[in-house]
């Protein structure tokens, strides 16, 4: 997975857009659907990245809150609003029903995760591959499991790029810990934009358990210079 240092405004650009006020955005564009995902401890929803560094599980959203009685938490997740139209989970729903009903390519999805009030990693891009609508204990609730893609988006289109390490997925809690840790700057020179957090020893070539000791924050000089030598 990706991971760029964003700001809200950095992300907000990247997709054109002036606000990004939804977590779900079927179609944010022509080319691909947008989610913006947190596994906060006082995240709204229960996303999560697997173990395998590759597969996001992604909460379905709750309705909004049009009352002072009404209590999205306790009722199911819906497909449709009350006056029938389709909401961001019919429309996940329907494109995950027509990858499997061969009729389409998965809908590519760009993630965002949140890692502090402000600043945001950019994941990548991934497959909508499938969904569940399971029972959370307390009401039903749509789980939409996506998967690393190798697509780049460059030139307002899609290109494999199947150089691209697959890299292993930094805990967010790592993160947290490095970005306050280096101040939110790259630890060789200082600068506050185009951040990366940099895993010492990539996935590829042996690098295994990741702490904050071996993670670092770099701009993309730092980060260019750095491949250079490893090749
Ligand atoms: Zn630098």
């Amino acid at each position: 997975m990706k991971d760029q240092i964003l700001s809200y405004w950095d992300m907000c650009d990247t997709e054109g857009v002036q606000m990004l006020q939804r977590g779900m955005n079927f179609r944010l564009n022509v080319n691909y659907s947008v989610i913006l995902m947190s596994q906060r401890s006082n995240a709204p929803y229960a996303d999560r990245i697997h173990d395998d560094g590759i597969t996001i599980e992604y909460e379905g959203h709750d309705i909004l809150k049009t009352g002072p009685d009404i209590d999205p938490k306790t009722i199911d997740q819906p497909v449709k609003t009350k006056s029938g139209s389709i909401t961001q989970n019919g429309l996940f729903v329907q494109a995950v029903e027509q990858f499997k009903a061969n009729s389409h390519e998965p809908e590519i999805i760009r993630v965002y995760e949140k890692i502090l009030p402000g600043i945001w990693s950019e994941k990548g891009f991934f497959r909508l591959i499938d969904y569940q609508y399971i029972n959370d204990g307390n009401r039903n609730v749509f789980r939409f499991i996506l998967e690393e893609t190798e697509v780049e988006f460059a030139d307002r289109e899609f290109k494999e790029n199947a150089l691209k390490p697959r890299s292993r997925v930094i805990p967010t809690s790592v993160k947290k810990t490095v970005w306050e840790r280096d101040e939110g700057k790259c630890v060789m020179c200082g600068a506050t934009d185009e951040l990366h957090f940099d895993h010492d020893l990539p996935y590829s070539k042996g690098g295994t358990s990741i702490s904050s000791d071996n993670v670092k924050i770099l701009c993309a000089r730092h980060n260019l210079s750095k491949s250079d030598k490893i090749e």
